[in-house]
């Protein structure tokens, strides 16, 4: 039986893991921490959201790069280096920045992540596993109306592209989430996405590996692949910290990392790292403030503060930070959603007990994922799936493991292909 390796745990290459165990294949997964989903998929926003599946490249990006370069404490934050990854990668993303490519990338990323909806479906239909799932839509808040101008104009991109969304007052977002009834007066207008939805996605990848574990795929923790080996032109096995594995075909769902070793094949692939913070407020299940937490997801967009509801906890998200590979933060990391949720649910949760957490988008120029075979006969990448590689990840792998059987993909391909 063909032996393949997936390298990372985390929510893409645990999905992929699933649906290569579906199709019959004999799978390892090695991953250097020693759980599954600890690394970007740790503690994202939640938001399955194809209603927000917009490219970050787009025509107004180049002056608000270069606003945050002179404004401080701004949802976007760049702080330049002499990393010269970052000044490509910046050149690249810039060349994305026209009207033309910023519409085709945000449909082909609108497609992915619908697709990817419906493939999320079908995997918790299959596999029952729960991870807090709510489907009752996300809510994109605007507190001025010019803004919420902008907002409905820019959405109606996705609208004539199929995505179902109602553009509703403050007091008809509080119709939608009694949560916001304290703050609609705030609300100058929402667009609500009724199919959108939330969920854990490090408990989503838990389940999805413990089932998958229980069905014959071998997780390996602990275990740092720090070289493919190949053999007659064709991958033969991975090299790690505990030996090496004999591999036939080898994907490497790595998220931010991992490009190092991608580039002797041929590559190198331009996914570079934009830091996020994220804040889980545990809420007192006994307290009435906890009937006034979120029920529905949703983002401050005048904030850019992403929201949802995840069990007994709320889940707020920021900022986006070219800072390199630092995972540090400060408090002053988290004021943005402290004044957003502070305003729009007050009284709402312990933020004293909150769990910190950073993370590192794994963004490419495009915000479009690289999923493809190498140069490598046997190797390939599922890398760089950004901001929502949550709601990517269950189409991904399905898109992938066509890929390796030969089978017509669901999706055109090739606006995920690795550049030449
Ligand atoms: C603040 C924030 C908010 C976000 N909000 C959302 C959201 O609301 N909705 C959404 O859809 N997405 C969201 N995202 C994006 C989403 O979290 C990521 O796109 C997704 O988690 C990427 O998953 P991944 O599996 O590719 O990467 P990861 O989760 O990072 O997994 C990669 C794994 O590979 C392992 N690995 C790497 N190199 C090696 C090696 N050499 N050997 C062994 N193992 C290795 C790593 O340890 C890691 O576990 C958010 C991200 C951030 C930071």
């Amino acid at each position: 039986m063909a032996k393949t390796v997936i390298v990372g745990a985390g929510v893409v290459g645990t999905a992929l893991a699933y649906e290569l165990l579906r199709d019959g294949h004999q799978v390892t997964v090695l991953e250097k921490n020693t759980k599954p989903a600890e690394g970007t998929s740790y503690a994202n926003a939640g938001l399955i959201a194809p209603g927000h599946s917009f490219a970050w490249a787009s025509p107004k990006a180049p002056k608000i790069l270069l606003q945050s370069l002179f404004k401080g404490g701004q949802a976007l934050r760049f702080k330049p280096s002499a990393d010269p990854a970052l000044w490509s990668w910046m050149l690249k993303f810039l060349g994305q920045c026209t009207a033309g490519r910023a519409e085709r990338n945000t449909l082909a990323k609108h497609a992915l992540c619908l697709y990817s909806q419906a493939c999320l479906e079908r995997v918790t239909e299959e596999t029952g596993i729960p991870y807090h799932h709510i489907g009752k839509g996300l809510l994109y808040l605007y507190r001025k109306p010019e803004s919420f101008a902008a907002g409905t104009a820019h959405m109606k991109l996705l609208q004539d592209d199929g995505q179902e969304m109602q553009f509703l007052s403050g007091a008809e977002a509080a119709g939608v989430d009694p949560a916001l009834e304290p703050s609609k007066h705030l609300i100058a207008g929402a667009v609500y996405c009724p199919t959108d939805g939330s969920g854990d996605a490090r408990l989503f990848t838990r389940n999805l590996a413990g089932h998958c574990a229980r069905n014959g795929v071998s997780f390996r923790y602990g275990t740092t692949v720090d070289r493919v080996m190949v053999k007659d032109g064709t991958v033969a096995a991975v090299r790690t910290d505990q030996g090496e594995i004999e591999a036939d075909t080898v994907i490497f769902c790595t998220g931010v990392l991992g490009m190092d070793l991608l580039k002797g094949h041929g590559l190198p692939l331009p996914v570079y790292p934009v830091k996020g913070y994220s804040m889980t407020v545990p809420l007192d299940a006994e307290s009435p403030a906890a009937n006034r937490a979120p029920t529905v997801g949703g983002v401050d967009e005048d904030h850019l503060v992403a929201y949802a509801r995840i069990g007994d906890r709320m889940r707020l998200t920021a900022v986006a930070e070219f800072s390199g590979y630092d995972r540090r933060y400060s408090d002053r990391d988290f004021d943005s959603m402290l004044k957003s949720a502070g305003s729009l649910f007050p009284g709402v949760g312990d933020y004293g007990k909150a769990e910190k957490w950073a993370g590192l988008r794994p963004m490419t120029p495009t915000g479009l994922p690289f999923m493809a075979p190498t140069r490598t006969p046997g190797l390939y990448a599922s890398v760089g799936h950004g901001h929502m590689g949550w709601t990517m990840a269950c189409g991904s792998a399905r898109l992938m493991a066509d890929a390796i059987a030969g089978k017509p993909p669901a999706l055109p391909m090739e606006s995920f292909a690795l550049p030449n």
